[in-house]
């Protein structure tokens, strides 16, 4: 499901160089480091915006207007920390809709009753920083006896299809609004 997210980045601000850690503050659902001399700021909206992707047409690029109250709200939220956030001006804002299951993990591995189909999908917006794993992950899958945990991320959990769009929609965006949140014990 294409969950939204946007980060925003700033000219330069005093102070800021590529030297600095990367920081994550869960607590504001926010992510910041530094993009060269400026603020890189993005965060997890309280209340995700998804699409259905039965309307999304195939092969078109999908227009994703930034959301300035959205990446006002991250800002004003890190002013907390570091007050010239605010500010800044901003250089560009980086947006789009990310692939998110309704469960949170990858989908790999080849598809059930589609031969020679093999997916490789629902990053949930760390695909970039998974990416090498989920090669690994495809090869594996491929391969006559599988880890279990690469069979767990099989699409096979998906069909015959036993869901339905809206609440598969809810739970992905449910992923994405807790993404800094802490699992649930299990009772
Ligand atoms: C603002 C933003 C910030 C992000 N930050 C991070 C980050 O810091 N770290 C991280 O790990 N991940 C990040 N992500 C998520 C990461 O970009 C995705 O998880 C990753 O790109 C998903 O890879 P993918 O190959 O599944 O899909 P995509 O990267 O979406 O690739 C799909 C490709 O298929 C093409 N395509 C679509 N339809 C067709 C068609 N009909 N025929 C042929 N080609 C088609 C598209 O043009 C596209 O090139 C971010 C995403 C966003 C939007």
């Amino acid at each position: 499901m294409p969950v939204r997210h946007e980060y925003f980045v700033t000219r330069a601000v005093p102070g800021w160089h590529a030297g600095l850690p990367v920081l994550r503050v869960p607590d504001l659902r926010l992510y910041v480091r530094a993009e060269g001399p400026g603020i890189l700021c993005g965060g997890w909206e309280p209340d995700g915006l998804s699409l259905d992707p039965r309307q999304v047409a195939i092969g078109q690029p999908l227009a994703v207007p930034p959301d300035w109250d959205v990446l006002s709200g991250f800002a004003d939220d890190f002013a907390r920390l570091a007050p010239p956030v605010t500010q800044a001006e901003v250089r560009e804002v980086f947006r789009g809709f990310p692939a998110f299951s309704p469960d949170g993990r990858f989908i790999v591995g080849p598809v059930p009753g589609l031969r020679g189909f093999v997916m490789a999908a629902a990053c949930n917006a760390h695909g970039v920083s998974g990416s090498a794993g989920l090669a690994q992950h495809v090869l594996e899958s491929l391969q006559p006896d599988p880890s279990g945990y690469v069979q767990s991320l099989s699409p096979a959990r998906y069909v015959p299809r036993t869901w339905d769009w809206e609440s598969a929609r809810a739970q992905a965006e449910a992923i994405y609004e807790n993404y800094y949140g802490l699992p649930q014990p299990h009772s």
